[in-house]
């Protein structure tokens, strides 16, 4: 456990643990396996295999319990590529089943139900008939990741895993720019402790890859490959994105190598991508990385509009955190009062009446979960009118 986990138990019971310094963490360079693909599970579960065998070679051995975490964001149709494909799931779950061990589904949502996410995005169906275990996280242990967050409580079941496959969507992400291999870890924490840390990590982007380093280094998935074959552009994570075809599947046992194949795909500088530059800083990764097969070349990715969120003198910090950090604003003819997002709003910002949804733009955090988690693709992130004529004024 601790080979792959980076983690000694603190205790007899696996309740609490305490991450190993970066110091002595070692890697050679990491190979990330890039693959053309599409949905068809003729040519698919090939390719999926290969890449399985290429990188967890001999580790996954009888009878294992290998929890597969796949992106379950929100319930969503596989053709919104708002989560993980169900024929990528579905070949992950093969591959546990071939080598005679257990496979378990697990992720956790804040946004809805496990049952309904399953259902909605195809994969209960395309499992049907296979012996795998679906099992929400739902329980924590408490890890110590050190300074600044001290402990946090990671969904039991990754940390105790005997292996760990991620299977992460290629989205973009309003605040975080993109979501990757590292960011989908950020499932592992359990339901409302979600908006929670949004929360105390406030608007500051850089604290926020730092937490998801942390988790990172906590879980520390034993494989992870990426589906990048309808993967998301725009103002993705939720419905607020679009889909985009790009046909190619990643593969690493290195999380944060994957993560920097995508953004050399995109033709962005890795450590643009916050969590990579402190994955790099803390030593768990580089920025070479050995590829084997070749980078699709992407043209007019659309990137999803961020502003910088803290900068200035601080006098201006009210003005351009009202007017220059882009606020949730909901579209009311697609709204149905659903609920989803008032229920998830760390800050308690968003109020509501018979007709129509309320933000109080003080209390917001702008945390962009209410645009994750919305079903019906009712919000999106906006600057005011103030701030786009300060820009211009300021060529910021
Ligand atoms: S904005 Fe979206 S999540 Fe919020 S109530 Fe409307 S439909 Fe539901
Ligand atoms: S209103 Fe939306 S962006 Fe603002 S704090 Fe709530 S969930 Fe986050």
């Amino acid at each position: 456990m601790a080979s792959r986990l980076g983690l000694i138990s603190t205790f007899s019971f696996n309740q609490s643990f305490k991450l190993i310094p970066p110091s002595v963490t070692i890697f050679d360079m990491s190979k990330v396996f890039v693959r053309k693909a599409e949905y068809d599970y003729k040519t698919l579960k090939p390719v999926f295999f290969e890449i399985m065998d290429a990188t967890a070679g001999n580790m996954i051995q009888k009878n294992m319990r290998v929890v597969i975490k796949p992106n379950l964001l929100a319930p969503a149709s596989p053709e919104m590529a708002v989560v993980t494909h169900p024929l990528i799931i579905k070949a992950a779950v093969e591959y546990v089943l071939e080598k005679g061990a257990r496979p378990v589904i697990s992720d956790s949502s804040a946004a809805a139900s496990f049952e309904k996410i399953l259902k909605e995005g195809g994969i209960r169906n395309a499992l049907e008939g296979l012996n795998v275990e679906f099992r929400e996280f739902k329980t924590s242990a408490a890890v110590d990741v050190g300074k600044p967050f001290n402990e946090i409580e990671i969904a039991g079941d990754a940390v105790n895993a005997d292996f760990l496959i991620n299977l992460p969507k290629l989205k973009t992400h309003a605040q975080m720019l993109l979501t990757l291999g590292i960011k989908n870890l950020f499932g592992c924490i359990v339901g409302m402790k979600k908006p929670e840390w949004h929360f105390r990590t406030g608007v500051d982007r850089e604290m926020f890859a730092k937490l998801l380093v942390k988790i990172y280094q906590a879980v520390r998935p034993s494989v992870t490959i990426m589906d990048g074959i309808l993967a998301m552009q725009g103002q993705g994570p939720g419905k607020g994105g679009e889909p985009r075809n790009i046909g190619v599947v990643l593969g690493s046992s290195d999380t944060a190598a994957v993560d920097i194949a995508v953004c050399k795909m995109f033709g962005i500088a890795p450590d643009e991508l916050l969590t990579n530059r402190f994955a790099m800083e803390q030593g768990l990764t580089t920025e070479i990385i050995e590829m084997d097969g070749d980078l699709p070349d992407i043209k007019d990715f659309k990137f999803p509009e961020i502003v910088t969120l803290v900068f200035g003198p601080r006098k201006f910090h009210g003005f351009m955190r009202r007017h220059l950090v882009q606020r949730p604003v909901c579209n009311d003819s697609l709204c149905r009062l659903c609920g989803e997002c008032w229920k998830y709003c760390p800050a308690k910002a968003i109020t509501h009446d018979k007709r129509k949804i309320d933000f109080d733009y003080d209390k917001c955090i702008r945390c962009y979960c209410c645009i994750e988690v919305c079903p019906h693709g009712a919000l999106s992130a906006h600057e005011t009118a103030t701030g786009r004529i300060a820009r211009r004024l300021l060529k910021i």
